[in-house]
């Protein structure tokens, strides 16, 4: 087996690691992903209470199940009481961190409505909020940052610009979606990107190159996972090969590369990984993931919150699933971080750095 300095990987040495399909190779690829989060973020995993309250979009993104050309979706916006119940349940079970995720809206009565929820979460029970709501203007961000959300996660789906192109509809622009992820730092998020693995199109090249860009542009949390078929895309019918063993392997590729090269980042193990093996949120932790997104939100709408086929645990309640994640994590031999918001590391340490 060549040996690799593991602590400083060349771009080749990620682009043969990415390629390989030799096991043992791949077992010591995790094993040093694991060391180093061990070593920079712990064996604590941070849980952020997931609730997401309206798939209604005013985008088309090609593999995207809930896009707004899929006339088949039944839409919904929760209410704010209904969010707020989720974030008390979230308070109450000692998540110290909440999710909001919806489909894109710019207009003014959805960011006045956000902004309000935020308020009502920071006031009442004080807990760290992602949002994860797509591309907005610098203003809405700079609202939403002082009504009480201090992450964000907004996903460059690929760094190549021509994949970029492929998998979105023109009036998506990658120069547009470059600049919200400058104006989310600018305007003091701890800001979160991530990417679709195994795209069409998409080589091991391009893979490495994500996660080069994910340092180039500093970010501070890494939400990726293996892209998923929705059948009702137009990019279904791209996927012909589509292979699910190959993605999880390549998704787990990119958390453990990820973790070897940015090392003091947060990385979600993703509910796409869970999708594709039942044991797929262990594997994800153990290739150096250390966050995980419990849904706790129970309504029958979440079925209609589908971005690709097969999302697991639509009925369990916000109990089950708490449990689910609980006994997953013990059973790789971690704790979880109740209580703590687990802010990134990295973020931190790039405040430390601009104070200093
Ligand atoms: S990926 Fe996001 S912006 Fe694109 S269609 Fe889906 S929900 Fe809308």
């Amino acid at each position: 087996m060549k040996k690799y300095n593991w602590d400083n990987l060349s771009k080749t040495d990620m682009i043969e690691l990415m390629s390989t399909d030799d096991k043992l190779l791949l077992q010591r690829l995790y094993d040093e992903a694991y060391k180093v989060k061990i070593k920079y973020v712990g064996n604590t995993v941070y849980f952020r209470g997931l609730v997401e309250f309206s798939n209604i979009c005013t985008k088309d993104c090609l593999y995207c199940g809930i896009r707004k050309g899929n006339d088949k979706v039944e839409r919904y916006c929760l209410s704010k009481e209904d969010i707020l119940k989720s974030a008390k349940w979230a308070y109450d079970n000692k998540y110290a961190s909440f999710v909001l995720q919806s489909g894109e809206r710019t207009d003014e009565e959805f960011v006045s409505f956000v902004e309000d929820v935020l308020y009502e979460i920071k006031n009442r029970y004080g807990l760290g909020v992602t949002l994860s709501l797509g591309e907005e203007t610098r203003e809405t961000y700079r609202r939403w940052r002082k009504a009480g959300a201090s992450r964000y996660l907004l996903r460059i789906e690929s760094s190549n610009p021509e994949i970029y192109k492929l998998i979105h509809p023109e009036d998506c622009d990658f120069q547009a979606r470059l600049q919200a992820i400058e104006d989310l730092r600018a305007e003091d998020y701890q800001v979160g990107t991530g990417v679709m693995i195994g795209l069409p199109a998409q080589t091991a090249e391009d893979l490495v190159n994500d996660i080069l860009f994910f340092k180039e542009h500093d970010i501070d949390m890494i939400g990726m996972g293996p892209y998923i078929v929705h059948h009702d895309t137009p990019m279904a019918s791209m996927m012909k090969d589509y292979d699910p063993k190959h993605q999880l392997e390549l998704g787990l590729k990119m958390i453990a590369l990820t973790r070897l090269y940015l090392k003091d980042v947060n990385i979600a193990s993703t509910t796409a990984l869970q999708t594709l093996d039942y044991l797929g949120r262990e594997r994800g932790l153990l290739a150096g993931a250390n966050i995980c997104m419990p849904v706790v939100y129970e309504s029958e709408n979440r079925k209609n919150y589908l971005l690709y086929d097969n999302k697991p645990a639509l009925t369990e309640t916000s109990e089950e699933n708490m449990k689910a994640f609980e006994k997953s994590i013990h059973r790789i031999g971690e704790n979880i971080g109740y209580g703590v918001m687990g802010n990134s590391p990295h973020y931190k340490k790039r405040k430390e750095d601009n104070n200093g």
